[in-house]
């Protein structure tokens, strides 16, 4: 059975924000360099129906479904991550690393799991915490998993949508980046964040 130190579960746009920010770490942290991420999504991001007029930095008019396909390319550019097509239905915490499957009937391990499963319905086994209204949705119907600062437990994580941001891109992306240095922080024993500079 494949295992890996992160497992996020759902690529829309919190969950490929965390695996880009994490990805964006290989080259610039040694503890980094070595480790596995995958990206679980069945495929339902809320991302694309929208078109966006008032995201920051991105283009008017930009076709959500094009933006997930461009973030999907990103984040697969980095070595440590790798993006699949499944939908997860059951993570089972196992002698302290987590046990996870799916519809297709594949199973990995992971030291990490990272909810990223959005405000829509959420239909998995062992979550580990109360699925509640969602604090921040206007329209009825929308829900959140219950979290502490984005932690169900410790190596049990949640973002975006699911951890209560606001149905917007950049509150999304940003919760996703936010639980990227959180991870990274625990690798390296304290607050770490990637920047990029130009070195010209
Ligand atoms: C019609 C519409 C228009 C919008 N317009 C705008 C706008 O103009 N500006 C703006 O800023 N925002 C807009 N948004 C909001 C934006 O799309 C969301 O804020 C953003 O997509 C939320 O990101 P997320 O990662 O939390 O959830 P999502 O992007 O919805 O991603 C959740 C992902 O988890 C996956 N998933 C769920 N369960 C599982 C499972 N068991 N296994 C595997 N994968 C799973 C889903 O398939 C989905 O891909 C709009 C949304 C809608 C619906």
């Amino acid at each position: 059975m494949e295992k890996f130190d992160v497992l996020i579960i759902g690529g829309g746009v919190s969950g490929l924000s965390c695996a880009i920010t994490l990805g964006s770490a290989e080259s610039k942290m040694d503890i980094v360099e070595n480790k596995k991420i995958l990206v679980l999504d069945s495929g339902e991001s809320h991302l694309n129906k929208a078109e966006l007029y008032n995201v920051a930095g991105v283009k008017e008019g930009t076709k959500g479904k094009d933006l997930l396909v461009s973030m999907n390319q990103k984040a697969n550019l980095y070595k440590i991550v790798e993006t699949k097509k499944d939908t997860v239905t059951k993570v089972n915490n196992e002698d302290n690393e987590y046990l996870i499957e799916t519809q297709s009937g594949e199973k990995y391990k992971a030291e990490i799991v990272v909810f990223a499963t959005g405000m829509q319905t959420i239909e998995i086994e062992g979550i580990g915490s109360q699925i509640i209204k969602h604090i921040r949705a206007p329209r009825p119907g929308m829900i959140m998993i219950e979290n502490d600062n984005g932690i169900i437990e410790d190596g049990k994580y949640v973002t975006g949508c699911a951890a209560g941001a606001s149905s917007m891109f950049s509150s999304a992306a940003g919760y996703g980046a936010q639980t990227a240095t959180d991870i990274l922080s625990l690798w390296a024993g304290k607050y770490t964040v990637i920047h990029d500079v130009d070195t010209k």
